[in-house]
């Protein structure tokens, strides 16, 4: 099934043609559920690594034993999954509420040592064919994503984010199954497999970024808007939540600075980086349903259905920021 997002219920860059200059597109990746191959773009699904090549791996020196076992996330997910589900009993019967009671939080590998290696977490994989707005070093068309499910890495004490950038095409004998770790600090930091849909749509910047003239003629078009659905007592339209930068797991585009404001994140090399992936709590949240796809307007409020992914890091947002000049360049990662 494809996604599709619904048309911009205004074209706003024909009323505020400044726009123009501040326009990029984004490819929303609309991960699903499901149960992709190996040899397609997804969310946590199965990579495409060479069998012969090292998985990478965490070696930063913490406490790597105590949290939650990658096993009990699971079958917690499962059991909710299923329970919301199913017409009756809804929810959790006594049963299952008595096993989710004992998946526990806790110290679960006492031996492992902080200084041990464990596998990175495969977070997600995409190819450029499938991702329009995907681009990498010269020749490289897939884009593998893992991360270290931990938050203690760095001053900012977060995930680590790494990247592996590669030629499909030179991959002979690939691994079976995706090395994993068994303990993860936290359960939202853990991926659930997804299928993905991509979808390209147009963005336009975040509103503090744009020249305070169109700022300002945006926020006094926004205020006759606001005294119009008053009046009318409709949904009231913005630009931030309805006009500018789309919501969910994406590559590409812009990205939105609700919680601190603007930062800039520049490379070591100088140049102002762009936002490469963009990791979301929600595919859509109840202030602007706009963003809903067409296909997914009759599960709009089924428990769970704007949250595929189940990962919460930051605030609800991690972007994963690349050099536009040299996409090897050391990444960063920003949170909202
Ligand atoms: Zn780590
Ligand atoms: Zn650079």
């Amino acid at each position: 099934m494809t996604r599709t997002t619904p048309e911009r219920p205004v074209d706003i860059e024909a009323m505020f043609p400044e726009l123009a200059e501040h326009r990029r597109t984004t490819t929303r990746l609309h991960p699903r559920p499901g149960s992709p191959e190996r040899d397609e773009s997804s969310v946590a699904g199965p990579f495409l690594w060479p069998a012969d090549e090292p998985w990478p791996l965490c070696e930063a020196v913490h406490e790597k034993g105590r949290g939650e076992l990658l096993s009990d996330v699971r079958l917690e997910r499962r059991i909710l999954d299923e329970a919301w589900r199913r017409d009756s009993p809804r929810g959790p019967s006594e049963a299952e509420r008595a096993t989710l009671a004992g998946l526990a939080e806790g110290l679960h590998l006492p031996e492992l040592r902080d200084d041990a290696s464990i596998p990175l977490l495969a977070a997600a994989q995409l190819f450029t064919r499938d991702i329009p707005d995907l681009t990498g070093p010269e020749g490289c068309d897939l884009l593998q994503v893992f991360w270290c499910p931990f938050e203690v890495h760095g001053p900012e004490r977060t995930m680590d984010v790494r990247l592996k950038w590669r030629r499909s095409q030179d991959v002979g004998d690939a691994l079976t199954d995706n090395p994993e770790p068994v303990v993860v600090g936290r359960a939202e930091c853990v991926p659930n497999t997804c299928v993905l849909h991509p979808e390209q749509v147009v963005e336009y910047e975040w509103p503090e970024l744009l020249s305070g003239d169109v700022q300002e003629r945006i926020d006094a078009w926004e205020e006759e808007l606001m005294d119009a659905a008053a009046e009318e007592d409709t949904y009231e339209l913005t630009y931030t939540g309805d006009l500018s930068i789309a919501p969910g797991w994406k590559v590409g585009g812009f990205a939105r600075w609700g919680l601190t404001g603007p930062a800039r994140i520049d490379c070591s090399c100088g140049a102002p980086m762009r936002p490469l992936l963009t990791v979301s709590d929600q595919e859509w949240n109840g202030g602007s349903l706009t963003w809903v796809p067409l296909e997914d307007r009759e599960i709009v409020d089924v428990m769970g259905a704007n949250d595929p992914t189940g990962v919460y890091v930051g605030r609800g947002q991690m972007r994963i920021f690349t050099c536009p000049v040299d996409p090897t360049h050391p990444h960063q990662i920003n949170f909202q």
